[in-house]
């Protein structure tokens, strides 16, 4: 089965309805694009920034993004690259810019675009590098955290000023770069028609958006049996993201760990996700389980699954639904 993955994980992943889902990667260095591609990734849905601006003593320069954003953008050739804006704070702290420092709800507190909206230098550099990596590739951009219309307005705002800075020194940069955002607090799903008003895409970060729906911390043993985004109350929102995105006609991935399980990928195909992005290891698995499914199957697998009452449920349900691969 093994050497079968391997085989197909250079073609696109089809259903068996002939439904085309892009199967991209989540990475978070150079070395893991080189593994990526060589493991069939057609893109990169989320490039987690954040290593760029840990264990150091101060923030990295544009141009030493600019090196980075340039080199990953290289060996992707003409994939598609999203880079994910710093989102530290939570559990990543940052001692330079004295975020996590002790707060009496880390994971409630000055994190993601918050963070970034209160620090405009730092994050009008990065902004600046991601803009000038954007000539000649396919890189677009995507915020952490959004809870409401206000930030990604705010956030648009100063990347209007950093492009007209960029235009008045005469520096080149994709103008028609796309923006979009991580659905993964429970507030933008509730909005999610006004902020699919405002963006290109969404995908969603079902590792945080689990948290904040179970009100379960995702780092805590003790709570970690509540961490489940398959259960149905999680699904249910995940349903209803989706529903706003193409209601207004933009595309929606999903980028959490739930991509990655190929037990949930039947569900996944019956939401409807245009775009599952997991670490490079998984992508042979999961084109491989996107072809054992039907839309059609898939869709009665999950309206099913939320009627159920627990996530153990869901997960019963889906291996007595599924016949097991030979
Ligand atoms: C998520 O929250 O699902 C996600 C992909 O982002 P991170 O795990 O980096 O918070
Ligand atoms: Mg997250």
């Amino acid at each position: 089965a093994q050497q079968e993955a391997r085989a197909t994980a250079h073609q696109p992943a089809i259903t068996r309805d002939g439904r085309q889902v892009s199967v991209f990667a989540n990475i978070g260095s150079i070395n893991d694009v080189q593994v990526a591609v060589a493991s069939g990734a057609e893109g990169v849905g989320l490039l987690r920034t954040e290593f760029l601006y840990l264990d150091r003593t101060s923030a990295p320069t544009e141009e030493e993004q600019l090196e980075v954003y340039q080199a990953i953008a290289q060996v992707l050739d003409n994939r598609p690259l999203i880079i994910r804006t710093l989102d530290v704070g939570g559990d990543k702290p940052l001692p330079y810019l004295r975020v996590g420092l002790p707060e009496a709800n880390p994971f409630l507190g000055w994190r993601g675009i918050r963070f970034c909206l209160d620090h405009l230098d730092l994050f009008k550099t990065q902004l600046r590098a991601i803009l000038r990596a954007s000539v000649g590739h396919q890189i677009k951009i995507m915020l952490p955290m959004i809870a409401s219309v206000t930030e990604v307005r705010a956030a648009k705002v100063i990347l209007g000023e950093v492009q007209a800075e960029l235009n008045q020194a005469g520096i080149s940069f994709d103008a028609a770069m796309k923006v979009g955002i991580m659905v993964e607090v429970p507030a933008a799903v509730a909005i999610a028609d006004q902020l699919a008003a405002e963006v290109d895409f969404f995908s969603i970060g079902t590792n945080d958006l689990t948290q904040y729906v179970m009100a379960s911390d995702r780092t805590n043993p003790r709570v970690a049996n509540l961490v489940d985004a398959l259960h149905p109350a999680v699904l249910r929102m995940v349903q209803r993201t989706i529903k706003a995105a193409h209601a207004a006609g933009i595309s929606v991935g999903l980028c959490g760990e739930l991509a990655a399980d190929t037990l949930a990928t039947p569900i996944l195909l019956g939401l409807g996700l245009d775009e599952l992005s997991v670490n490079p290891q998984s992508i042979p698995g999961v084109k491989q389980a996107i072809a054992r499914f039907s839309i059609v199957e898939s869709e009665a697998i999950v309206a099913s699954a939320l009627q159920q009452d627990s996530a153990e449920h869901v997960r019963q349900l889906i291996s007595t639904s599924v016949i097991p691969p030979a």
